[in-house]
C-alpha cells in the first residue's frame, strides 16, 4: 500500500468520524487518485465516508476546483464578452437544449454547451443532435470556440481534456454504488460546467419520477449546492427547478424529441417543452447581462414568433456539418395505448416512459435506435374514456413487452389531479 493509499485512507475514517477536510487536503486526495497514486479501494472508502458523512460547501467546491485543475479551461476572454452554458440534470423528451439554445443564442447571447449521451433512462442531447444527416458533435475546443463567435452557439460533446479527474471518479463512483450523494454530483457537474469556461450558467434541475431528484428537498439542495459552488469559482448561476414527472415533450425518443424541439421553434409544438425552454432562454439572456428578465421575455417571443431561433438551430447544425432540411420527419404510424377505464389521467410516469425507450433502441442499429420512441398523446389532468389512446409506441413493428410497460405507466382514476406548475422555483446566488 503507497502513502497516497494511506493518506486517503486516514481522510476516509476523519471524514466518517464528522470532520471537515480542508482544501489542501481534497486537492492533494484529487490529484493523486488522478495520477493513478491512490488506488480503487482506497479511494472508495473515501467515497463511501462522503455519501454517508456529507461535505460542506467549502468542501465541495474544494473539491470542484480540483477537479477543474485536472485538466483544461476553455478560455473565452478573446470574445471579449459573456459567454452563457446551459446543464439540464437529465430527464424525459427533455428537448430544452434543442429550442433554448438557439433562442438564446437569436436574441444576442453567445451560447457554449457541451453535451452528454444519454444515461440510464434519461436521453442525451448529444445522440439528438446526430438525428440531422451528417451533423457532427465531436468538436475541437478550436472548433467549438470559432463556432460560438461566428454563429453564436455550438453543441459539442465535453472535450477529454476538461476535469479528466471527474471522468475517472464518475466511474469509480458508478462501480462502486456510490453516484448518489448530493456533493459529490454538484462537484461533478460543476467541474465540467467550470472547465468549460463561460462565466454564466443556467442549471435545469429536474424533478420528478423521470429525473434523478425524486423529491424537491434533494433537488433544492442540489440546485443551492450548485449555484454557492459557482459564486464561490466567480460564475454567475441560475438553477431552475422543474417538473419531470411526466414526460416533458409530446415524444420521448431522439428524432421524435428533435422533431419536437423543431415543431416548438416553428411556433407551435408542445406547449410544455416551449413553457420550460422559454424560461430557462430568459434565464440565459439574464445571468449573460444580454436582457432583463422582462426584456428577455419579449426578445424571446419575438425570436420564436419571427422564426430567427428556427434559422439559428439551422446555422448552428449547419455549421457542425448537418442540414437539417435533410432530417426525415415522417415516423411510422405505431401503436396506441388506450385507457382501460373513463376518469382524468393521473400519472404518465416519465421514468417508466425512458425505460421503455431504452428498451426500444436495444439490438438495434445507431440509425434505427434513434428513430423509435413514445408520443404521448395526451396529459395528466385531461380526462379520457375507455379506449382513448394515451401513448403510442412509435416503431415499425408491435413490441409486447414495450407494450406493457406502457400501459403500466399510465393510470386513470376518478379525480381530477391538481394542476402542478412546470417551473417550481427560480435559485440565484443565495
Ligand atoms: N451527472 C454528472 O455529470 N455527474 C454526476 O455525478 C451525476 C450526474
Amino acid at each position: 500500500m503507497s502513502r497516497a493509499d494511506d493518506d486517503a485512507r486516514r481522510l476516509a475514517e476523519r471524514k466518517r468520524g464528522g470532520a471537515t477536510l480542508s482544501d489542501r487536503e481534497i486537492e492533494r486526495l484529487i490529484s493523486a487518485y488522478d495520477e493513478g497514486g491512490v488506488d480503487d479501494e482506497a479511494m472508495t472508502a473515501w467515497l463511501r465516508a462522503v455519501c454517508a458523512a456529507g461535505m460542506d460547501i467549502d468542501e465541495t467546491t474544494a473539491l470542484t476546483r480540483a477537479m477543474v485543475a485536472s485538466g483544461e479551461t476553455i478560455d473565452w476572454s478573446d470574445l471579449g464578452g459573456p459567454v452563457v452554458d446551459k446543464h439540464s440534470t437529465g430527464g424525459v423528451g427533455d428537448a430544452v437544449t434543442l429550442v433554448a439554445v438557439p433562442l438564446a443564442a437569436a436574441c444576442g447571447a453567445r451560447v457554449a454547451k457541451l453535451s452528454g449521451r444519454a444515461l440510464g433512462h434519461t436521453g442525451g442531447t448529444l445522440d439528438k443532435i446526430e438525428c440531422v444527416p451528417g451533423a457532427r458533435v465531436e468538436l475541437s475546443i478550436e472548433e467549438f470556440k470559432a463556432q460560438v463567435e461566428l454563429v453564436g452557439c455550438a453543441v459539442a460533446a465535453a472535450s477529454v481534456a476538461l476535469a479528466p479527474a471527474d471522468k475517472k471518479l464518475y466511474a469509480l463512483r458508478d462501480r462502486s454504488g456510490t453516484v448518489a450523494s448530493i456533493p459529490l454530483i454538484a462537484a461533478s457537474i460543476m467541474s465540467k460546467k467550470i472547465a468549460a469556461g463561460a462565466s454564466a450558467i443556467v442549471l435545469d434541475v429536474k424533478v420528478g419520477a423521470g429525473a434523478f431528484m425524486r423529491e424537491m428537498g434533494e433537488a433544492r439542495e442540489l440546485a443551492r449546492t450548485m449555484v454557492e459552488i459557482g459564486a464561490k469559482m466567480g460564475k454567475r448561476v441560475r438553477a431552475l427547478l422543474t417538473a419531470m414527472d411526466e414526460p416533458l415533450a409530446d415524444a420521448a425518443g431522439d428524432a421524435l424529441e428533435l422533431d419536437e424541439a423543431l415543431l416548438v421553434l416553428e411556433g407551435g409544438g408542445s406547449s410544455r417543452l416551449r413553457d420550460v425552454s422559454r424560461a430557462v432562454a430568459i434565464a440565459m439572456l439574464e445571468v449573460c447581462g444580454v436582457a432583463s428578465i422582462g426584456e428577455g421575455q419579449v426578445r424571446i417571443d419575438t425570436a420564436l414568433r419571427s422564426g430567427a431561433a428556427r434559422r439559428k438551430l439551422e446555422a448552428m447544425v449547419d455549421a457542425q456539418g448537418g442540414v437539417l432540411d435533410h432530417f426525415d420527419r415522417k415516423f411510422p404510424a405505431g401503436t396506441d395505448v388506450a385507457s382501460a377505464s373513463d376518469g382524468f389521467i393521473n400519472r404518465i410516469d416519465a421514468g417508466a416512459i425512458g425505460e421503455s425507450v431504452v428498451l426500444a433502441k436495444r439490438g438495434r442499429t445507431a440509425e434505427d435506435a434513434r428513430r423509435v420512441g413514445v408520443r404521448v398523446l395526451r396529459h395528466v389532468g385531461e380526462q379520457a374514456s375507455v379506449g382513448d389512446p394515451i401513448l403510442r409506441y412509435v416503431a415499425l413493428e408491435p413490441d409486447q413487452e414495450i407494450l406493457r410497460l406502457l400501459n403500466q405507466a399510465v393510470k386513470v382514476g376518478m379525480t381530477k389531479p391538481q394542476e402542478r406548475l412546470l417551473v417550481l422555483d427560480i435559485i440565484s446566488e443565495l
